[in-house]
């Protein structure tokens, strides 16, 4: 008997297994769909212009490296306030959100994760069916039973908008709704502004605690404009969670960047909470790194940069969008005769294909063509170079 002798191995990570799978494919064709990363008509992830200059900036006065503040670098956290909820936000003037530098996406969703299990532990947590794989793993690791509200119409490919109010409607009081503020993962469909504001009606009524996961700010519209609806909310709702990620939106994804921010109901109250958030922080891992917030804010404190920046991202999003009627008329080409405009409806980096999983187990295993079992391609993985051979590839397990 060991210390360790009766630990299970654990089921390895879906997408990561996929990769590996995918390194060891001969296949000289193969195209790895599978992971959540951007790449460029090349074919290889991008270092930004903006980046790189913002990298040769900070590389020209090198700085010793301190420890940051718990809750990050204050410019940095200003800016991403700023970019969320949009400079003039009365909220932001009125001092009622605080935000802190997370370790990405996911770290930010950890931090509001636990310090919701603090104020509201007995609280359910609710996520969209079908959701990102971690956000179940999350809530439920920071010790919520975690459900799921009706999100996906596989029938109608797009949202179930009525049974997602529906399930939201049913919920108790304080149970706190993952949301996805703008290209949903995995499917590519997102609300409309109108369906947002019922939902909001449906939040503010049975008084949920509204958790926004905005990890592709800039994918769908543009910042502004996806932003939007983090404004809804502002308007309507006294208190709710956005977690940023730019890991997508810089392609700093090694870097670990993003921030949480949580709307109080007035400046006394966000200071307490900042305060216990702080001790969140503290006790996980102290304080963040310094590198990857100093180089966003760097190219955000910079109007040249930050132009480039907002340039760049647009050159991402309309790229995502040539791939995806790329793709549809790549369909077409090889003969597929069904309706698959469906692709270019959706938004951000993923598409819900409709394949089925023995489909994509094909499409692997013979043309070595790597999505998840679930049907999810990422359309920003796509290419001029390959988007023929994955279009007849598709069409090939469709029949
Ligand atoms: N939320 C969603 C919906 C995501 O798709 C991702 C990344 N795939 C994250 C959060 C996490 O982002 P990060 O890599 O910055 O931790």
């Amino acid at each position: 008997m060991t210390l360790f002798s009766a630990v299970q191995p654990a089921p390895p990570d879906a997408i990561l297994g996929l990769t590996e799978q995918f390194r060891a494919d001969p296949n000289p064709r193969k195209v790895n769909l599978g992971v959540g990363v951007y790449q460029n008509e090349q074919g290889v992830l991008p270092l930004l212009r903006s980046v790189a200059a913002a990298e040769r900036k900070l590389a020209a006065q090198p700085q010793a490296k301190g420890y940051l503040a718990i809750d990050g670098l204050p410019t940095y956290d200003a800016d991403v306030k700023e970019l969320v909820f949009g400079a003039g936000s009365p909220l932001l003037a009125d001092g009622r959100v605080v935000t802190v530098q997370a370790l990405g996406g996911t770290g930010a969703l950890k931090i509001g994760a636990d310090f919701l299990r603090q104020v509201s532990p007995d609280a359910r947590v609710l996520i969209s069916n079908p959701s990102w794989e971690n956000h179940q793993a999350l809530f439920t690791r920071a010790g919520f039973t975690v459900a799921k509200y009706r999100y996906y119409d596989a029938e109608a490919k797009g949202v179930d908008v009525a049974g997602m109010l529906a399930d939201l409607d049913a919920a108790a009081p304080g149970t706190i709704v993952v949301l996805h503020a703008c290209c949903h993962n995995p499917t590519g469909y997102d609300l409309t502004p109108e369906q947002w504001q019922r939902v909001i009606d449906v939040v503010v009524e049975r008084d949920l605690t509204a958790f926004l996961d905005m990890a592709y700010q800039g994918f769908s519209a543009g910042i502004e404009e996806d932003g939007a609806v983090v404004r809804a909310f502002a308007e309507r709702v006294p208190s709710f969670f956005v977690s940023t990620s730019f890991s997508k939106s810089f392609s700093l994804y090694g870097e670990r960047v993003g921030g949480l921010s949580i709307v109080c109901a007035d400046a006394d109250e966000a200071a307490r909470v900042l305060s216990q958030v702080k001790i969140v922080i503290r006790t996980n891992y102290s304080n963040p790194p310094t590198h990857g917030a100093a180089l966003v804010e760097t190219v955000l404190a910079d109007p040249e940069l930050r132009a480039d920046w907002v340039t760049e991202l647009g050159e991402m999003r309309d790229r995502i969008k040539a791939m995806r009627s790329a793709l549809v008329a790549g369909l077409a080409d090889a003969g597929v005769t069904r309706d698959m405009s469906y692709i270019t409806d959706q938004v951000g980096m993923f598409s819900f294909s409709g394949l089925t999983k023995e489909q994509m187990v094909r499409l692997r295993t013979e043309f070595g063509v790597y999505g998840t079992d679930t049907g999810r391609i990422c359309v920003a993985a796509l290419n001029e170079g390959n988007v023929g051979y994955v279009s007849a590839s598709i069409a090939a397990v469709l029949d």
